[in-house]
């Protein structure tokens, strides 16, 4: 089924039966196979055509949640294989929760990255992964206008994104793109002088590659940007 608003179609839309690998709930759930969009902000979050809370919803959709026991993951559930002691440990993580313990009932547009989050640090994601769920959990605020939450979230990703330059290994554009983020989400949080240095560590890392031209280019706009905000 594709649906349509003012003639552009904003994603297919599938419902498929999942089962929760944690607690064994099954439930409906709907994917955005693919949707338009028109650009990115300079934290790389999608511009998509239409009300912004819709955008918010495609964003969403990138992450699966449990309505009974709230396990969440960016991946399909089907193609997860937790072991027994991780099934206990995420069972204790989500009781233990204290934000799930707040927001559970009210279903915040992020909770389900929030879920991911907590639930992923107990699959030993890498921080790369968690930084780009709390990435994600700041776009859906930012389009839904909860800033408080935008900024929690951005705080969050932008540690998942430092811990993850000094554990991860991470090399070529993904290392430059990270180290470029974690500027970003610096001059987001106010932290203009932090942003400049690592606006020239991401620079560092490009090296004229003409495959991240984009990139360079966003680096000198964003830099320029960081510097009139700092002075
Ligand atoms: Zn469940």
């Amino acid at each position: 089924m594709v649906r349509e608003r003012r003639g552009l179609p904003v994603g297919e839309w599938s419902r498929p039966y999942v089962v929760c690998p944690v607690c064994g709930h099954a439930f409906r759930t709907t994917y955005a196979s693919t949707y338009v969009t028109v650009g990115r902000e300079a934290d790389l979050c999608p511009k998509i055509p239409g009300r912004p809370s819709d955008g918010a919803r495609l964003i969403r959709s990138a992450v699966t949640m449990c309505p009974a026991c709230s396990f969440a993951a960016g991946e399909a559930f089907d193609d997860l294989d937790l072991t027994f002691d991780q099934r206990y440990g995420i069972e204790e993580r989500l009781k233990e929760d204290g934000l799930l313990k707040v927001f559970r009932k009210g279903e915040p547009p992020w909770l389900g990255f929030h879920a991911a989050e907590v639930c992923g640090k107990e699959r030993s994601l890498k921080s790369r992964e968690l930084g780009d769920l709390c990435l994600r959990a700041s776009w859906v605020c930012r389009k839904e206008k909860e800033r408080p939450f935008e900024s929690t979230f951005q705080l969050r990703a932008m540690r998942h994104f430092m811990r993850s330059l000094q554990e991860d290994d991470l090399i070529g554009r993904e290392l430059s793109v990270t180290t470029y983020l974690v500027g970003e989400l610096n001059r987001r949080l106010g932290n203009h002088r932090e942003a400049l240095n690592w606006y020239v560590n991401a620079g560092r890392t490009t090296e004229g590659d003409p495959r991240v031209a984009w990139l360079d280019r966003l680096i000198d706009r964003q830099s320029k940007l960081a510097r009139e905000q700092a002075a």
